[in-house]
């Protein structure tokens, strides 16, 4: 054997035996926004689920956030390729290459794509003191408050912002942004009144619905929800914003140059995970859909986010809100 084939059989030999091996140490799962938020729920209920495919493994979720989830995307685009650290995001995928003029990395180039998760409806809600009690009175008291309103958000780039963004769009006002390290410190401000209005991923928002903490006043999607919590809520194009849909999507990627064997294994033990009886319960209560089809394929997972990136760019060029 010559020497270069010898190497080559040597460098084979290991990344399969690596392959053979995985996982043989903690896996970290990189969560962009603030723990206890959307995400991170997600992140958590699916670390759990993902534990018995992958032999027990121990996987932890690590909560590096700012800059509307451009900070942990960054640090997993950076990250050694092997496995072992691993990014959940969001629909941030396609709007941080949208607005944000300064990318320190790329969303196409510098991943592996992992698979698609869930879609998670987005919900408008407000402070629990606002007085608009439903869509219509929330219309006369944004006229009626005109320059004051506030509404806070995960972040440029986040899902929450879009969401803004598209609100602010449709009812022709501008208001106030106050981005935060994800919506669960945000949330904790709505309820205390700090801010006016926000809108977030039913992940967030059922429970707080639910208990009266806040006022919802509309759903995202182009149908109404089937949770208990959410069923009497309008969507917003029953409320009377022509087109309005947004539905946040959550994915897993890895750094670029990731072994396809160890891909291969992720992937393998998501798709185990999205039909775990208790991540499925836990998703459904929450008003989550898990994704099913061809999306849980890495090929299909990136062929979505590029089209993604394409969909949004206009609203967010609309919009003409950017970060240098
Ligand atoms: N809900 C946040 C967002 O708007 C994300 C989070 O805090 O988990 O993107």
């Amino acid at each position: 054997m010559n020497m270069r084939i010898a190497a080559l059989a040597v460098g084979l030999f290991s990344s399969v035996a690596f392959a053979q091996s995985y996982p043989s140490k903690t896996i970290t799962i990189v969560v962009p926004f603030s723990a206890g938020g959307p995400t991170d729920r997600v992140a958590r209920d699916l670390a759990e689920a993902m534990r018995k495919p992958l032999g027990g493994a121990t996987i932890v979720v690590d909560n590096t956030v700012g800059a509307g989830s451009s900070i942990g995307s960054n640090k997993v685009a950076k990250a050694a390729p092997d496995g072992y650290t691993i990014l959940l995001n969001h629909i941030a995928m396609a709007s941080m290459p949208n607005q944000l003029r300064n990318m320190p990395f790329k969303v196409e180039s510098d991943f592996e794509y992992l698979g698609m998760i869930n879609e998670v409806p987005m919900t408008l809600i407000s402070r629990p003191t606002l007085p608009a009690k439903n869509f219509k009175e929330l219309v006369s008291w944004i006229g009626q408050n005109k320059g004051k309103i506030n509404l806070g958000n995960a972040g440029i780039g986040s899902a929450s912002h879009l969401c803004g963004l598209m609100v602010q769009s449709a009812l022709q006002t501008d208001m106030t942004s106050i981005p935060y390290k994800g919506t669960a410190p945000a949330m904790t401000d709505l309820i205390g009144g700090q801010i006016d209005l926000m809108c977030d991923q039913t992940t967030n928002t059922t429970q707080q619905i639910d208990a009266k903490k806040v006022n919802a006043y509309a759903v995202t999607t182009s149908k109404r929800l089937s949770t208990a919590a959410l069923k009497d809520l309008p969507t917003m194009q029953e409320a009377g914003l022509k087109g309005f849909e947004v539905t946040i999507w959550h994915g897993l990627y890895a750094p670029k140059g990731t072994p396809a064997d160890v891909m291969a294994k992720i992937n393998g033990a998501l798709k185990a995970a999205l039909k775990d009886p208790d991540f499925m319960a836990k998703q459904e209560a929450l008003g989550a859909v898990i994704i099913t089809d061809h999306r849980t394929d890495p090929v299909d997972h990136k062929k979505f986010v590029a089209s993604e990136i394409a969909k949004w760019g206009p609203v967010i060029s609309a919009a003409k809100e950017y970060i240098d």
